[in-house]
């Protein structure tokens, strides 16, 4: 007889890709691919996830599989395959790409894993009125006055403790009403929604006419629900992006078929996820990282069980389990975030449209400034292109003015405002407008210098420099390691002329003040919002009018909407420029477009600034101009030049060692075998320092593949665990 076997990927903890098993299915077990299951693995036992049935049968005894956790397959088939696509794409284990489809809380707790309701799940009591007191209503029983007001509103259909105190009644009422068996008691469970997500948003535009670009994305997507097809959704802020996801969701949930949007920062686009909670209500699940263990849990579970089917949340909300999905978003696809840095390092944007072949779901992408990668797919015909070429409601883009900072040098200017952006910034406070100052660095300071003898403050475990901070401490900014006080000799020479150089948010923040006295001037950057809820608060703090400029870093690029703000400047455009990676000119246009975009949001309209000591860079001339055509063409230009993305890709193996020759020697052994392994198929570059080549005391090396399919060279040599993959990364600077 033969016997029936089943493939398991198990969560083990192991490393390597095989980490799949087979094992007997006991006789009246029903297994179905996607059941989690209990099975042994050398002395232990651990939980882990059908794959397939009657794989290969091996030849040596089998061990049967032990338990079946629980009744419901909990991966959808069409999750399993999407699982095997990002192993495959991204050379990791299979069961690493089943266990990232899990919520942590069911993964992590093996072997006893049970498919209960979360831990700490809150309850509410409930009540409802029984037969006899209905009757009891038309006299007879003699009730308190606050009873009969009870039971008077538990007649109207009140239900909850909230609900009776709306009507005048009370929960210890309608408890004294059970106990004489005129009213009945229940719990139910209470879903759990972090506050942030519970902003009632107006749902303004559900019935507006959509414009004529609107309408004919909407008609490109409906046409291709099931079919599998990609779209790249072009537009600016406020060109109607987001009710394009609306209606689409809306017309895919019609047709009886579940939807998912993925958002970078579910902090960050808290306007969009409150948009489609006030559209679509309890339909709406959201899964994030920020959530507890426990609200993770419920959300799932309510996929699941289909009471939710519109999903939202961050790169691993393509992974709920629903039954069919028909349409996947990813608005704002060209954010880094969606890239994970941890095993699975997928990339949730490419892995959508991996969905899309695998379940026919049409996968709609996006951006007002695209992935040049993603704008080449779309040109070549990979992807639909769907512009919506303008602001709706005919708000203008910001005319934008670049200042060239070196002139500013040589005109004996030294601060960090030029003469052009302090102006500016004086006129719209005197004119009761609001500004927006944008630099991506913390701190006073970004280095403490000595003048004498070149001595520079460093971080004893990354060896960069230390950022100077106003309270007068020095702060890694790799590490976050602080030395309580900057030293006012060099410790080097003895010299007192010890100096602060470098501009960072804290400086541009002072210079503000003494520019607009009057103004009320607030800092939004990482030091700054430590505090739990201070994004919030200071954007609240800007739309009530009550403070006029906000200076910050990139926290400040995305969800102001702020129609007060008609001055954006940038204090320096070059910061990331300068950046030796290849993405770096893309990320500098991106960010400029954003920033810039927060300014003429209102009818006052609009203007920004760009400061720069390089003016001629395309980058920065075309975030000026909103140009996005003339910059892709330019960048996809040098790209094609030296074979990145999309004219080649990229794998990244990374290392560390606490010694400098552990690494160098690991990494040039493994160059070696690589370049061999290679032969032809792809170029071998480094090894070389890594960007941060020492974090926290470790001392860190990368090797980079580049060709037409990097990662196939993988398969030809054997890595240690000392080793990172990361393939199709979004930065080499590791
Ligand atoms: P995006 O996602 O591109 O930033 P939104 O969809 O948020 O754009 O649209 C910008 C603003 O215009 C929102 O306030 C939205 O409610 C409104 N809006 C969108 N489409 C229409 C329309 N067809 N008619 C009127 N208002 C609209
Ligand atoms: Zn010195
Ligand atoms: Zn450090």
């Amino acid at each position: 007889m033969t016997h029936r076997t089943a493939e398991v990927a198990v969560f083990a903890g192991l490393r390597g890709p095989a980490r799949t098993f087979s094992y007997l299915i006991p006789s009246g077990l029903d297994l179905e691919p996607g059941h989690l299951v209990r099975v042994g693995l050398g002395q232990r036992a651990v939980a882990g996830v059908v794959i397939s049935l009657d794989g290969a049968v091996v030849a040596r005894e089998l061990r049967p599989v032990d338990a079946l956790v629980h009744p419901l397959p909990l991966l959808r088939p069409h999750q399993l395959a999407l699982a095997g696509w990002i192993a495959e794409r991204y050379r990791c284990g299979l069961a690493d790409a089943v266990r990232a489809m899990l919520p942590p809380a069911l993964a992590s707790r093996a072997p006893n894993t049970k498919l209960g309701t979360a831990r700490g799940e809150r309850t509410e009591a409930i009540f409802a009125i029984a037969p006899a007191g209905k009757e009891a209503m038309s006299g007879g029983v003699r009730l308190g006055a606050r009873q009969l007001v009870t039971l008077r509103a538990l007649a109207a259909g009140a239900f909850t403790a909230r609900d009776l105190a709306d009507a005048g009644g009370s929960t210890v009422a309608a408890r004294a009403l059970a106990r004489r068996g005129l009213a009945v008691e229940g719990k139910r469970a209470v879903r759990r929604i972090p506050a942030e997500f519970a902003l009632a948003e107006e749902d303004l535009s559900r019935d507006a006419i959509a414009t004529p670009a609107q309408a004919s994305a909407l008609a490109a997507i409906i046409a291709a629900l099931g079919t599998g097809r990609g779209f790249l959704l072009h537009g600016v802020t406020a060109s109607g992006k987001t009710e394009v996801y609306l209606r689409a969701a809306a017309e895919t949930l019609a047709r009886g078929e579940g939807v998912i949007v993925l958002v970078p920062e579910i902090i960050l686009t808290a306007q969009v996820v409150a948009r489609f909670i006030a559209r679509f209500g309890d339909r709406v699940a959201l899964l994030h990282s920020a959530l507890s263990a426990g609200e993770r849990f419920d959300e799932w579970r309510r996929v699941l069980d289909g009471v939710a089917d519109v999903v939202i949340g961050s790169r691993s909300a393509l992974f709920a389990p629903l039954e069919r999905v028909g349409l996947v978003v990813a608005d704002e696809e060209q954010e880094p975030s969606y890239k994970q840095e941890s095993d699975p390092r997928y990339h949730a944007v490419d892995a959508a449209l991996a969905l899309g072949r695998i379940s026919g779901c049409a996968v709609v992408l996006g951006s007002a400034t695209p992935r040049v990668t993603t704008y080449h797919a779309a040109r070549a015909g990979a992807l639909t292109m769907l512009p919506l070429p303008e602001r709706v409601g005919e708000l203008a883009l910001p005319p934008t003015t670049v200042v060239d900072l070196r002139l500013e040098l040589q005109s004996g200017n030294r601060s960090t405002l030029s003469q052009a952006l302090r102006a500016a910034l004086q006129h719209t406070v005197a004119s009761g407008e609001q500004a927006i100052l944008y630099l991506n660095r913390r701190g006073f300071a970004t280095v403490v210098l000595c003048r004498d003898c070149g001595f520079v403050a460093k971080c004893p475990a990354c060896d960069i420099p230390y950022a100077y901070h106003l309270d007068g401490s020095l702060v890694c900014h790799r590490c976050g390691r602080r030395a309580p006080r900057a030293p006012d000799r060099c410790p080097a020479c003895g010299s007192p002329r010890i100096r602060q150089l470098g501009v960072g948010t804290q400086r541009v923040e002072e210079e503000v003040r003494a520019a607009v006295p009057r103004a009320k001037v607030i800092r939004l950057d990482r030091d700054a919002v430590r505090a739990k809820g201070s994004h919030a608060a200071a954007y609240e703090r800007m739309r009530s009018g009550d403070a006029q400029v906000i200076v910050g870093t990139q926290m400040l690029a995305k969800g102001f909407d702020l129609p007060r703000v008609t001055l954006v400047g940038v204090v320096n455009a070059d910061t990331v420029l300068n950046l030796p990676d290849f993405t770096a000119a893309e990320r500098t246009f991106q960010l400029l477009t954003q920033v810039l975009g927060r300014s003429g949001r209102g009818a006052a309209g609009g203007r920004g600034i760009l400061q720069t000591y390089l003016p001629e860079h395309y980058a920065i001339r075309a975030a000026a101009a909103h140009d996005y055509l003339t910059f892709a063409e330019a960048e996809l230009e040098g790209r094609r030049r030296f074979g990145y993305p999309p004219f080649g890709r990229l794998v990244l193996l990374s290392t560390q060692a606490k010694k400098l020759e552990t690494v160098e020697h690991r990494s040039a052994e493994l160059f070696e075998w690589l370049r061999e392994a290679a032969a032809g198929d792809a170029e071998v570059l480094g090894p070389a320092p890594a960007f941060a080549a020492k974090r926290a005391g470790s001392y860190r090396a990368q090797i980079v593949l580049r060709g037409a399919r990097p990662e196939d060279v993988l398969d030809r040599v054997s890595l240690s665990d000392e080793w990172t993959v990361d393939v199709d990364p979004v930065t080499l600077l590791g």
